[in-house]
């Protein structure tokens, strides 16, 4: 009855909220209520796939998707980022029978990664893929090393781990375990034997403290690292990127599978390995994994093409308290060796809370945009005062800059002047003030 009642709740909310416009964490939260542990006594799909992380948790879910989809598999999964106990809870009881059976092949939850302890109190994923672990929205996680221990509650003994091999804390998990499948990238052309960041989280063994030493880096701190003192080093991988050619926009895993980049950079290119290896994983046949993926647009507003005035352009949406997103998308648009000019926008610093702390600004790499071919750097919106004082201990030269409080009067001098492509890296939370004065193609 309680079940029955739960689904009820949510299901009245969830129609209330859409007339309203509300968000799809409510319900949930209000079923959670009625019925605190409605998620054990739910009947549940055979196959229960976890993806947390730093970073590409909802690409990579929207790709596991797309994938089942296409080889005839049904599945139940939040579609859009309502990631912590109430928002899975909402999506688990819109997805079930009014008896309380989800009759889906697949279960596929993005889930946040504080509240994934939550959520797998009341039942364990069969796999559970973890993507990366970056400083990231500090005000509510504080430091990485928390958020594992945070996770660390959520990873139990009857799931099948997924880790990215790359990064050393995500590996942390697969200490002491047999069953661990590691994916990773071997090493390839676009890697670097000097670190670059702004800051080094891989400096030190994450077991025993002592310095750790690098082969090479794909990006920050992920890549071939090796512990000087007590042994830890990055685990062979099953699932390997074994070549990887940005221009001609093409992968290969495992040797066999060539997969179309549909958008060139090192994050989509983990994505799509987390997602062919989970597929592979649950008996999906690789070729078809890589068919789908292939030149796979994502549809969660994360790369788009505009054209402003005369300028083309692309968005690379970056998260704000996160600098490694950051670091990645400036990193895109110097490897692309074009004559362009980038836009920073940093006008509300979270969408979710109010919060003004602009620390995260320093432990961004911003020395990739000294290059030649990045004509000027506009920094704008209500935080362009702060990245302009950030850019100003950088290696940019400060004649590049032009600081602009209104994001829509920047948009007008670009409207106006030039025709070079564009970068405009932003946050969800400020993306529609840079989207609504361009023409998305
Ligand atoms: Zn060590």
């Amino acid at each position: 009855m309680r079940t029955f009642l739960a689904i009820l709740v949510c299901r009245i909310l969830t129609v209330i909220g859409k007339l309203v416009g509300k968000g799809t964490s409510l319900p949930g939260g209000y079923a959670l209520k009625v019925c605190p542990d409605i998620l054990r006594r739910l009947k549940k799909p055979p196959v229960i796939i976890a993806v947390t992380g730093s970073n590409g948790k909802t690409s990579t879910v929207e790709m596991i998707a797309a994938v089942l989809r296409a080889n005839g598999k049904t599945v139940a999964y939040n579609v859009e980022g309502s990631n912590q106990i109430e928002g899975v809870t909402t999506m688990m009881l819109n997805s079930c029978t009014w008896g309380g059976k989800m009759k889906q092949d697949v279960l596929l939850i993005e889930s946040d990664e504080r509240y994934t302890k939550f959520t797998f109190k009341w039942f364990h994923p069969t796999h559970y893929v973890i993507t990366n672990l970056y400083r990231d929205q500090l005000t509510r996680n504080a430091h990485p090393d928390w958020v594992f221990d945070a996770i660390k509650e959520s990873v139990f003994e009857d799931t099948k781990l997924l880790l990215n091999a790359d990064d050393p804390t995500v590996s942390l998990f697969g200490q002491g375990r047999q069953d661990v499948v590691w994916f990773g990238l071997d090493h390839n052309a676009y890697d670097s034997k000097e670190f670059s960041g702004a800051y080094h989280d891989g400096a030190f063994c994450p077991l025993c403290g002592k310095p750790m030493e690098y082969e090479y880096y794909h990006f920050n701190h992920v890549g071939q690292y090796a512990c000087t003192a007590c042994g830890f080093k990055r685990n062979p991988t099953d699932y390997s990127v074994t070549e990887v050619d940005l221009d001609q926009s093409r992968i290969v895993i495992n040797g066999k599978d060539e997969i179309r980049l549909a958008f060139k950079s090192i994050y989509n290119i983990y994505n799509i390995l987390a997602t062919y290896a989970i597929c592979d994983q649950i008996g999906i046949p690789t070729e078809k994994a890589a068919q789908v993926t292939s030149n796979y647009i994502l549809k969660n507003g994360r790369y788009i093409e505009f054209t402003l005035g005369q300028h083309p352009g692309t968005f690379l949406i970056s998260k704000h308290e996160n600098s490694v997103s950051y670091d990645m998308s400036f990193r895109y648009a110097a490897m692309q060796k074009e004559h362009c000019s980038v836009v920073v926008i940093v006008d509300a610093v979270s969408r979710k809370y109010f919060t003004s702390e602009t620390s995260w600004l320093w432990d961004i790499h911003f020395d990739w945009l000294k290059e030649n071919h990045v004509k000027q750097v506009y920094l704008c919106g209500k935080y362009c005062n702060d990245l302009a004082l950030r850019l100003s201990f950088s290696q940019v030269p400060t004649d590049k800059l032009r600081v602009f409080e209104d994001i829509d009067a920047a948009c007008e001098e670009l409207r106006a002047h030039g025709s070079e492509h564009l970068y405009a890296v932003t946050c969800f939370s400020d993306r529609m003030k840079f989207l609504s004065n361009v023409t998305v193609k």
